[in-house]
């Protein structure tokens, strides 16, 4: 008899509590997981997957504009917004489906409830008290809220019953910026409201002066402003009054450790409500950790991923796996979309790095009959001693696609010279890469 009842108890069945009890239950651990909601968390549910959705659906208005130049004639288009949502509703359970069967095929035990800490080693889940060995906090994050009331987040903007005619957007983050492309493409007229110059704060500087103008470019109204009023839905920003339907706020992510009762189990969390781990994603407490979201380090899926799957090959694969956080790729999937990985350069000059910045921005063939005015940008910093690639950021149509390709050269350790001297795929946008001079 051992001493517990499972080996493992993952808390939150999204990215990385998923890949976490599946790989730990296929390294012969007895896992179970609970999820409070349905299973795959906020990517599948209400994040990176029904958001992807909503894109494609969106910027179909784009190719329309541009079919006219290609000899198209169209007649009036009509979007349905309630059929988009309810073909999306479709695939997301699918794919929630398609989770739980793999987890119980993996010989997971699944609990579909609310769970909390009784104590160090022991979980309370729908009436159920659960005793572990090791347990894994992976309940990811919440929207933040806005004082006031009547705000919206992207949990509901997947729901809307009808497309609001006129949208209010706060936060110039990658969710203002993803909703207000998908919002402008679906037919709403949106104002995104947000307290500096440019969106996509932290990003290469050009990236944000083209993703700021293109937003513009798509007929969003983009307002710079540090004090938000509101009356009713009448926003009050930069001595303007505009009116809207909906308002909807996108100003970051909670970790969503209320109600886990962390206290009886003594797990620490930071100012944030965020749970500080080692590279082990080893919380205060040894055996208790923290993956995703929660932890307060990457908010992004594939970190979540990486870092559930490398818990369980440190507990159960006698693989002790650490988890860098650094040359993390990742996207923001406006319209065009911008991609990015490493440095930019004030984040080079800034870490004392002497770099030599590469760019090349120009107009995509694909908008050359279209007359569509629209500038690709692709910028690749390179750190002068050693002639390494530390960054690459791109703003244009595939730009997430072809960082992602890049994101392995540059992983590797690239130099410039490595870019030169490989040949170029003609004519494509990302055949720049390699003749950038
Ligand atoms: P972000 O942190 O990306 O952006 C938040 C935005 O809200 C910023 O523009 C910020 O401004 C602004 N903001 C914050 N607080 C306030 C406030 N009190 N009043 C007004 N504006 C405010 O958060 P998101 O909600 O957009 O997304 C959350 C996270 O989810 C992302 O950071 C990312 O990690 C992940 N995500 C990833 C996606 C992807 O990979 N494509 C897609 C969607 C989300 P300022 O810059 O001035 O602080």
């Amino acid at each position: 008899m051992t001493r517990y009842d499972v080996d493992f108890f993952v808390i939150g069945g999204g990215s990385g509590g998923v890949r976490g009890a599946r790989i730990a239950a296929e390294h012969g651990a007895r896992v179970a997981i609970a999820e409070a909601d349905r299973w795959g968390g906020t990517c599948v549910i209400r994040g990176c997957v029904p958001k992807k959705l909503l894109v494609y659906a969106s910027e179909v208005r784009r190719s329309l504009a541009d079919a006219v130049g290609h000899g198209w004639t169209l007649g009036d288009a009509t979007h349905d917004w309630a059929a988009l949502i309810a073909a999306k509703d479709k695939e997301i359970e699918r794919l929630s489906r398609a989770y739980s069967d793999r987890l119980r095929k993996a010989g997971v035990e699944l609990l579909n409830g609310r769970a909390r800490f009784v104590d160090a080693h022991t979980i309370e889940c729908e009436g159920r008290t659960i005793t572990a060995a090791h347990i894994m906090i992976a309940v990811g994050g919440v929207p933040k809220r806005p004082p006031g009331e009547g705000w919206i987040t992207s949990d509901e903007a997947f729901h809307l019953p009808a497309l609001p005619k006129r949208i209010g957007v706060l936060g110039g983050g990658y969710i203002g910026v993803e909703f207000a492309h998908i919002f402008a493409g679906l037919g709403a007229q949106v104002t995104l409201v947000h307290r500096d110059s440019h969106v996509l704060r932290g990003w290469d500087p050009e990236v944000r002066e083209l993703m700021t103008k293109q937003l513009a470019a798509a007929g969003i109204d983009v307002v710079n402003c540090t004090e938000l009023g509101l009356r009713g839905h009448t926003m009050m920003v930069a001595g303007r009054e505009i009116e809207v339907d909906c308002l909807m706020a996108a100003i970051g992510r909670a970790p969503a450790t209320d109600g886990l009762n962390l206290s009886a189990a003594g797990v620490a969390t930071d100012a944030k409500g965020a749970i500080p781990v080692d590279e082990y994603s080893r919380s205060n407490v040894g055996h208790i950790y923290a993956v995703g979201d929660v932890s307060g380090r990457v908010a992004l899926t594939p970190i979540a991923i990486r870092e559930g799957h490398a818990v369980a090959d440190t507990l159960f694969g006698k693989r002790p796996t650490p988890v860098h956080h650094n040359l993390i790729p990742t996207a923001v999937f406006a319209q065009p979309p911008a991609a990015t990985i490493g440095y930019t350069e004030p984040a080079a000059i800034e870490a004392g790095k002497d770099v030599v910045v590469y760019r090349a921005r120009f107009r995509s063939m694909r908008y050359v009959l279209s007359g569509r005015d629209e500038q690709v940008l692709i910028k690749v910093v390179v750190e002068k001693s050693t002639d390494r690639v530390l960054g690459v950021h791109m703003v244009g149509p595939d730009a997430p696609e072809i960082i992602q390709a890049a994101a392995i050269a540059v992983t590797m350790g690239a130099t410039k010279a490595d870019l030169d001297r490989t040949f170029a795929v003609h004519p494509t946008t990302a055949e720049e890469l390699v003749l950038l001079r």
